[in-house]
């Protein structure tokens, strides 16, 4: 891409910034970043694949018989809930209502759906269900569904149930030692993890050229964070420039979502071997451990609508940030570009779908008021008109149900897309509406916006709205 013309077109469908809420970036002083998935993207396959042969190494040294188990990253996406009452995986809609749902790794017929979530809601404050926030909770998905088969086959110990293995999972995969394993893994072979992407660093030089302030806020540690940043940023900057000099504020192991929701103490990093020294008084220009932001807020001088900020995971970047700070929130979510380059692909297809579901709408109202004025005439048999319209709707079903299916599997096989359940929009995508004001699927989308966008929602759209299409 040539820095220097202005962008001539807007950009692909799958590249654009979709808004909830209303945000003008203009009058937007700061932006802080996460920075895994966020300012670095890594090769899902890879990343999730290593972080779950850990994880299986380590149940097997617990004595769990799961040698032979592979990471199956096709079978399980973003959003997606363990229920740790059933051993099920299952994708609810909107309103909490299981639409799809896996008893380990086979799917359940709709009966057992049926009788199974008949009178349960998924309520993700109950300890029962475990929402997958994030691509690092591939892993532990595709690990949960496996374990299940065994419980059922009676492989593992009977006193593990359902209920016993996220634990189990998360106990492993929290390990320190593993965690320090796979990163020093990755700092040692960065090209096979990291997806470069020059055109974030281009998205961030501009930002800070107009005269937005640039935060960093991540969890990893700061090795991790240095030696991620060197490789993915350094060889992209001008000059000599390095990526720390982008930044207003680094904050490295910052524990969100505690970061946002209490004050915490802050040490600074003051040497490439991060040793500390307490930090007394405010904040400045430099590099933190710890802190929260409230620490941040005083040190910039700004609050709550003014500041922006940017990263991966649902609840520890955008609901908590939101909900206490009132910051002006992005989400990321890369698999976005994947299904909104399928669903334009669709389009035509979606289209006819429409149509014919428009069409069955009008035969079946048809038929109801026919059969309805035969009742009121003393007569419930079908006539010859009855059953012509039968047969229609019959023909009609025949050709929907297959573009119906191909429908609901945009995006992925098994699950369909991310944002929606059927004709509906998923749970994820009402966490997405609920607290992200913006979201995209990468940073370096900013480019192509620039940091003077207004970026509008659309008008809402309601059942009632005039012209609303019967869904497919
Ligand atoms: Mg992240």
């Amino acid at each position: 891409m040539d820095y220097n013309q202005p962008m001539i077109a807007p950009p692909p469908a799958e590249r654009e910034i979709f808004c909830n809420r209303t945000l003008n970036l203009r009058s937007i002083k700061a932006i802080g970043y996460d920075m895994d998935y966020t300012l670095i993207h890594y090769h899902v396959e890879q990343w999730e694949g290593r972080a779950y042969d850990y994880l299986r190494d380590r149940l097997h040294a617990a004595g769990l018989p799961v040698s032979d188990l592979r990471f199956d990253h096709h079978s399980v996406i973003r959003g997606l809930v363990i229920d740790t009452e059933l051993g099920n995986i299952v994708k609810a809609n909107r309103f909490g209502y299981v639409k799809q749902a896996w008893h380990g790794t086979r799917p359940l017929d709709y009966d057992s759906l049926r009788s199974g979530y008949a009178r349960t809601i998924v309520d993700l404050t109950e300890p029962r269900f475990i929402f997958a926030n994030t691509l690092f909770s591939l892993c532990e998905l595709s690990m949960y569904a496996q374990l299940v088969d065994l419980v059922d086959q009676r492989k593992l110990d009977p006193s593990l149930g359902y209920g016993n293995l996220y634990p189990l999972i998360k106990q492993s995969l929290d390990a320190a030692h593993m965690e320090g394993q796979l990163k020093a893994e990755i700092v040692d072979n960065p090209s096979r993890f990291v997806a470069d992407d020059p055109d974030t660093v281009a998205a961030l030089l501009d930002q800070k050229r107009a005269g937005k302030r640039l935060l960093l806020i991540t969890n990893s540690e700061w090795p991790y964070t240095e030696a991620m940043m060197s490789y993915a940023f350094d060889p992209h900057l001008p000059g000599s420039m390095r990526w720390g000099e982008l930044f207003d504020v680094i904050i490295v192991s910052a524990r969100k979502p505690a970061f946002f929701s209490q004050h915490n103490p802050v040490f600074e990093i003051i040497n490439s071997e991060g040793h500390l020294k307490p930090v007394v008084g405010s904040l400045g220009h430099g590099i933190y451990l710890g802190g929260d932001a409230w620490k941040v807020e005083q040190y910039l001088g700004l609050s709550g609508d003014d500041i922006l900020y940017v990263g991966d995971h649902i609840w520890g970047d955008v609901h908590v940030s939101k909900r206490l700070l009132r910051w002006r929130t992005a989400l990321i979510l890369r698999e976005l570009e994947g299904e909104v380059a399928a669903n334009q692909a669709f389009s035509a297809d979606q289209q006819r779908l429409a149509e014919m579901m428009s069409q069955k709408r009008d035969k079946e109202f048809a038929l109801s008021q026919l059969r309805l004025a035969r009742l009121r005439a003393g007569k419930s048999e079908p006539n010859a008109q009855t059953e012509a319209l039968r047969t229609e709707l019959i023909k009609l079903d025949n050709q929907i149900s297959p573009l119906a299916r191909a429908s609901g599997k945009i995006g992925n096989e098994t699950w369909g897309p991310l944002l929606r359940t059927g004709n509906d929009k998923s749970l994820l995508a009402r966490m997405v509406e609920r607290h992200a004001d913006i979201y995209t699927s990468r940073v370096s989308n900013f480019l192509f916006q620039t940091p003077f966008a207004y970026l509008r929602s659309p008008r809402g759209s309601m059942p009632h709205d005039p012209g609303q299409p019967i869904g497919g």
